[in-house]
């Protein structure tokens, strides 16, 4: 069973192709779902309820072919089609619903993401949005990890200057912020600079020459390893606020992360010196002997210019935001994500952060 968040204008085609190898392979191919926006509460209960019609089984899987949102649609379908306890998702969502867990094995994933951003080939939690009420949540669990990951950067080169740089600049946030998450590990810390070390030279290039190659396939293997490690390490403050103008402003979850990004790493500097100055010495190649300070400026300073490199803006207002928003863009920023986040922000400090990007 096929989800498909390809443009339409690349679909057809490629679409066409893996049909074809997965019937020649002896499999039945049924066409599930197509989806061009970030996935939502109705959107997963229709696919499930379609799944358990077609009595979804074991020997059945999802092959999900799109970016993090036809992935993610296909995670918490897949998993909502062995589970009925519910015919809706968000009584399995954290916070929001009934409390509900994943009792049965979720139908096997098989992901092939086509955008080279949030990682969701690599990742044990499906986000699911909804507008009324407004929330952005997290399905969770340690089986909706797709089983196979398909990372063909060739999917990637149709995609616009505008999604590259959003998307690319969203897995180099999560990149940084499970580095300096509360809940950063060793291993994940090194996939992180292993990303970066893909990423940063790579992501204008990719959004500046889409056809070129090199680059597209830097920013694919950075984005799956920024996956694995936010998947072990958790985000920080920028995907905290990303979900709350997701649901208030649906601004996109890239260009959202992005946006925030170098406003979260100048909050966290004081308490992440240390871990922001080996970021910059290790990819940098600056001098061992740098105070830390001086380094871990470094680092933010290069960020944000890679932000203006690629058309990043830097105020909420250009992406729609209204002072009056701000209160609900608070409340709906205490997230999963803004729990790794290295400094507490009480509400009135976030307020002023946010009014201040205004
Ligand atoms: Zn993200």
């Amino acid at each position: 069973m096929i989800v498909d968040g390809l443009p339409t204008a690349v679909a057809e085609p490629v679409m066409a192709e893996i049909a074809a190898a997965l019937r020649a392979a002896g499999i039945e191919v049924v066409s599930a779902a197509t989806i061009a926006h970030e996935p939502e509460v109705g959107d997963v209960d229709r696919l499930a309820a379609e799944l358990r019609q077609r009595d979804a089984a074991p020997g059945d899987f999802m092959l999900a072919v799109g970016g993090g949102a036809a992935i993610d649609l296909a995670k918490a379908a897949a998993a909502m089609a062995t589970n009925p306890q519910s015919t809706t998702v968000r009584d399995y969502l954290e916070n929001v619903g009934r409390g509900l867990q994943i009792t049965e094995a979720p139908l096997p994933v098989l992901a092939m993401p086509s955008t080279a951003g949030t990682g969701a080939e690599a990742t044990r939690n499906a986000v699911i949005s909804c507008y009324d009420p407004p929330f952005k949540k997290s399905l969770r669990d340690a089986r909706i990890l797709p089983r196979i990951a398909l990372v063909d950067p060739e999917l990637t080169v149709t995609v616009p200057a505008a999604v590259t740089a959003a998307s690319g600049m969203d897995a180099i946030t999560q990149l940084i912020e499970s580095y300096i998450s509360r809940k950063a590990q060793p291993i994940p810390q090194a996939l992180s600079v292993q990303g970066l070390r893909l990423a940063l030279p790579a992501i204008a290039a990719a959004v500046e020459q889409g056809a070129s190659r090199s680059p597209r396939e830097a920013m694919a293997h950075a984005a799956l390893l920024s996956g694995m490690a936010l998947a072990n390490s958790g985000l920080g403050m920028a995907h905290g606020v990303a979900a709350a103008l997701g649901i208030h402003c649906r601004v996109s979850h890239g260009l959202a992360c992005a946006v925030m990004l170098p406003v979260a790493l100048r909050i966290n500097r004081p308490l992440r010196q240390f871990e922001l100055a080996e970021l910059a010495r290790s990819l940098f190649g600056l001098d061992a002997k740098m105070p830390a300070a001086e380094a871990a400026e470094t680092f933010c300073a290069q960020i944000d210019a890679l932000c203006r490199r690629v058309g990043v803006p830097s105020r909420l207002s250009a992406l729609g935001v209204r002072p009056e928003q701000v209160p609900d863009l608070v409340r709906s920023s205490r997230g999963a994500s803004m729990s790794g986040n290295p400094r507490e922000l009480s509400d009135a400090e976030l307020t002023s952060i946010l009014e201040a990007m205004l």
